[in-house]
């Protein structure tokens, strides 16, 4: 075929794809313009997953009656004017190609009011061609109602999923952009049943209620500015609090270890309330909770990351999901300094519950489950059916659950025994603890091996006589790489020709019975680990797993006390290394009201 320029109604479809994938993306880039118009009240509706229809109404600037036609026109924007303002990009759209793309694959109608003019104009639009301008009343402020998405464009309808995956999409959107902008009041509607609403009185806190459910909102913390970060110099005037790191502020809320998902998609990052995606910065929340919470779980962040604009380039991805940082490692270290520093400041210990948790999921969750098990919901499902199978997922992954939280330290426990060899009985000020010998020892020996290892000098023991370890020779290549490595942890382990491998010392806090699995775990650590800290810590962790007192071993009471009053001593007493709790506790009021005493 000879290349020629396409005709503008084709490339017009060809670029209406970039913006528009789904139903979503429309409802993204309507919201995205009436918070760019300053609205305070947003109102969406969708019907049939939003193929059908998707209205956003808003009380925001509106477009005056000369410039309303325009706005559908390709590249025009009323947000930037220059090639210069792309680099400090304060709103939410610029390129001033959505409505048009959207016009293009849909047919569209807005009506739209500016309130110095009396009355307003009605548009509509069908596959990019203008069908009808008139004036029109109405109040302030804009609604734009999208009809048939893709109904000119077949190739792109059957790419679409199943009505309920489409509307889960609106759903998360929505739900994103009510937590980022809290000031704003939010309210879906979808096939005319109210889906959320959030009160617009800016607290993040009361739509995050709003959102997950009182349940989980419940086990949030809120991000604490790091105080030691802040500290600076004592010189300053009073009052003057210093920039956050890097000019990067970190705002929002994180779970508490306790809560914890099989999938990543309960962590919701804004930058500068832009909803965005960002493997590397989900990295840095997933780091902050390492070691607190069970690896291969995942733990809940909404997070709002500010930096000046300047400092992010918001213009690399067609749908805006992906940025660019100029210090994508300050981003990095600040958001993982601010979680990790709230978690470890406002862990709530687990608390014991005299029945399973049972966790009503919100409007989120519960689309989410839906539409995991079922792509193909829509085919004919009765309610009834779909309500128990809600009711069945919503009981297969239950949130873990703590009501009470707790101080952040242990506090004063009195060692009362040992029940079962596994776990120490204690009386603290409020009630019983129940701590498992293993996991407590496991946290305190992580906690000393990190101090030893910070210092450079994890103290070895040496073996009476060298023990010789035989590996398979795909093991052995890997061994040798990890060699040096493993000398500063405390091991000496030198090749003795063919399979074997002779191990000279070994690290203090680890038991010598213990050597070929340790090498063994190593060895796989070593096949997982992305990078060099995440692999110290990894050693340092199966390094505690084999030193550490098991189940089974009688303590003594002075034992047992030594072992408590070493585990007040750690940063993180709650959870052994592998994020499994070391303790849980039965208050009081759950004894008195186990006995029925009130
Ligand atoms: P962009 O948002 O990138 O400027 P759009 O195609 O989304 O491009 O919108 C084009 C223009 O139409 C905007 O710049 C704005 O001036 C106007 N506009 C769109 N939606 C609204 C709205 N809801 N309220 C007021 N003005 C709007
Ligand atoms: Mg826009």
């Amino acid at each position: 075929m000879p290349i020629r320029v396409l005709p503008a109604q084709v490339a017009s479809k060809i670029a209406a794809g970039e913006v528009v994938e789904r139903p979503a993306s429309v409802a993204k880039e309507l919201i995205e313009n009436a918070i760019d118009a300053a609205a305070t009240d947003i109102r969406i509706e969708i019907k049939q997953g939003g193929r059908r229809l998707i209205r956003v109404r808003d009380d925001g600037c509106g477009i005056p009656h000369e410039e309303v036609a325009l706005a559908f026109e390709r590249h025009s924007t009323s947000k930037i004017s220059s090639e210069g303002d792309l680099s400090h990009i304060t709103t939410l759209g610029f390129r001033g190609e959505a409505l048009a793309s959207i016009a293009a694959v849909s047919q569209v109608t807005m009506v739209t009011r500016v309130e110095s003019e009396a009355t307003g104009s009605l548009l509509r639009l069908e596959g990019g061609e203008l069908v009808r301008s008139e004036r029109h009343g109405g109040r302030p402020g804009t609604v734009v109602t999208v009809e048939n998405l893709f109904y000119n464009t077949p190739a792109r309808l059957k790419f679409l999923r199943s009505e309920a995956t489409e509307s889960s999409h609106i759903v998360k959107l929505v739900s994103a952009y009510a937590m980022a902008y809290p000031e704003l009041r939010f309210h879906l509607v979808d096939k005319g049943k109210l889906i959320l609403q959030t009160p617009g009185n800016g607290k993040l806190y009361d739509v995050l209620i709003k959102v997950f459910g009182l349940e989980v909102a419940q086990q949030l913390l809120e991000i604490q500015p790091d105080e030691s970060l802040q500290a600076g110099d004592s010189t300053e005037a009073e009052g003057y609090v210093p920039a956050p790191s890097h000019g990067v502020g970190v705002y929002g809320y994180v779970g508490s270890p306790s809560l914890h998902r099989a999938k990543r998609n309960y962590q919701i990052l804004f930058v500068n309330k832009r909803w965005i995606q960002d493997r590397s910065l989900s990295y840095a929340v997933e780091e902050a909770y390492r070691t607190l919470i069970p690896t291969g779980r995942h733990p809940v962040a909404v997070l709002n990351i500010t930096m000046a604009p300047a400092d992010v380039d918001v213009n690399v991805h067609p749908t805006k999901r992906e940025v660019r940082f100029r210090d994508p490692r300050g981003v990095f270290t600040a958001v993982q300094r601010a979680v990790r520093h709230t978690i470890i400041e406002q862990a709530p210990v687990p608390t014991m519950t005299t029945r399973p948790a049972v966790v009503l999921p919100s409007e989120w969750a519960r689309r989410e489950q839906m539409t995991l098990r079922h792509p193909g919901l829509e085919a004919g499902l009765n309610r009834a059916q779909m309500a128990m199978e809600i009711q069945r997922t919503a009981d297969v992954e239950p949130l873990e659950v703590s009501h009470v939280p707790m101080l952040e330290r242990l506090p004063m426990l009195r060692v009362i025994g040992q029940v079962r060899q596994m776990y120490i009985i204690a009386e603290g000020p409020d009630g019983l603890y129940l701590i498992d010998q293993h996991a407590a020892h496991e946290r305190i020996l992580f906690e000393q091996l990190q101090a030893e290892q910070a210092a450079m000098a994890v103290s070895a023991q040496t073996l009476l006589e060298p023990l010789p370890i035989e590996l398979p020779p795909q093991q052995r290549g890997l061994l040798d790489t990890l060699l040096e490595h493993l000398t500063a942890f405390g091991f000496d382990i030198t090749p003795f020709g063919g399979d074997t491998y002779l191990v000279r010392a070994i690290p203090a806090a680890m038991n010598a019975a213990h050597v070929p699995e340790v090498i063994a775990e190593l060895l796989d650590v070593a096949k997982e680990s992305r990078d060099a800290a995440a692999s110290a810590e990894h050693t340092l962790v199966v390094i505690a797993c084999h030193g550490a007192i098991r189940a089974g071993q009688t303590l003594t009471l002075d034992e047992a006390r030594e072992l408590i009053r070493q585990l007040e001593k750690t940063t993180a007493p709650y959870t052994c290394p592998h994020g499994r709790p070391t303790m849980i506790h039965l208050s009081s009021a759950q004894l008195e009201k186990s006995f029925s005493r009130r």
